[in-house]
């Protein structure tokens, strides 16, 4: 371990021992890890990266912990977290290059700022920009991998390798990347020329939109929608939240953990809630939507450690 705390203080990242990972969380959820290491560069990932394979240790990667549910007993492997407070971005034509830990936000910021289309949808979605990719996030029918050219990732061996957007088997909140180990590092994505003050009005429309639907996660701490939503064979969908609301979801609380009154697929902490109280409240929610509808909901919030 003091090995590796001096191999960070040499690549500027962040070594922090025996850590609340609640406080790495949006839910404000989540037990302890052994170790977490912040790596505000993508230099500085690579290099720690490097460290912890050659080591041999286990790892696990967070972004900004705004799309997880971390168990109440923690996690027994280190946490490398990709995020960085100051934006690592470059710009080339109309492709925008990205470290995976910068604020999904800055990113469409810095893209409306150049007068560059194609990010607008991504406004106000809490996150990195790896988060983004690996989940493949969306709004508004948009999604991540509508303009994502490349990723730049690096392997469990510390090979590092680009990939091809389309090479992802992106679909909704899914992509190839979500269940491979590859780490993501960077990535490009391909943007239009656009007229600027369209696009701060369609920033400004979509910030007041989220705001009107979304609880503020840094007073009410959350993890966005909690299901995925339905999709149907001819790739229609459906949202999870109208089956939740028909079968009464949104009077229902387990614990500190209870249904968003605006929403019926958020999920919020009240305050005390555990990871357990979400937990338990999720399978209340799945279980009333089956027994009317038979429909299996799937969750979108990853689950981190151990849950049974
Ligand atoms: C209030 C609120 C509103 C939200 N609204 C939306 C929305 O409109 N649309 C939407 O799609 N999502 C939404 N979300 C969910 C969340 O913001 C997104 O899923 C976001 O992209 C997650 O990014 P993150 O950095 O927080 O990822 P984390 O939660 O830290 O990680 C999520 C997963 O990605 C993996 N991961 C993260 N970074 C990397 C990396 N560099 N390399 C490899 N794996 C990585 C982690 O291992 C984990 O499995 C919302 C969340 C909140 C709290």
């Amino acid at each position: 371990m003091e090995a590796l705390r001096q191999l960070c203080c040499e690549q500027h990242a962040h070594f922090e021992h025996d850590v609340k990972l609640s406080d790495y969380t949006t839910f404000r959820i989540g037990g302890k890890a052994p170790a977490l290491i912040t790596c505000p560069t993508p230099q500085s990932l690579e290099g720690v990266l490097r460290a912890v394979l050659r080591e041999k240790s286990d790892f696990i990667v967070l972004g900004e912990g705004s799309n997880v549910l971390v168990s109440d007993q923690g996690l027994d492997t280190l946490v490398v977290r990709a995020f960085g407070e100051r934006p690592v971005i470059e710009r080339s034509k109309n492709v925008l290059t990205a470290y995976a830990g910068t604020r999904m936000d800055d990113v469409v910021k810095f893209a409306m700022g150049s007068s560059l289309e194609g990010l607008g949808f991504a406004s106000g979605i809490p996150g990195t920009f790896g988060g983004a990719i690996v989940g493949n996030a969306g709004a508004f029918g948009k999604q991540i991998s509508d303009c994502l050219l490349e990723v730049e990732v690096m392997d469990r061996q510390g090979c590092k390798k680009r990939i091809p957007g389309h090479d992802l088997n992106f679909s909704y909140r899914e992509s190839a990347l979500k269940h491979s180990q590859d780490i993501v590092i960077s990535a490009a994505v391909q943007l239009k020329d656009g007229d600027l003050s369209k696009l701060r009005s369609e920033r400004e429309e979509i910030l007041a939109l989220r705001h009107s639907k979304h609880p503020d996660y840094r007073k009410l701490p959350c993890a966005g929608s909690f299901f995925k939503n339905i999709v149907y064979p001819d790739g229609t969908r459906k949202a999870s939240g109208w089956f939740l609301d028909q079968v009464g979801c949104k009077e229902i609380s387990v614990g500190g953990a209870a249904v968003f009154e605006g929403h019926a697929n958020i999920i919020i902490n009240r305050g005390q809630a555990t990871a357990r109280d979400v937990y338990e409240l999720s399978q209340v929610m799945k279980q009333k939507v089956f027994e009317k509808f038979q429909i299996r909901l799937e969750p979108e919030v990853r689950m981190l450690g151990v849950f049974n």
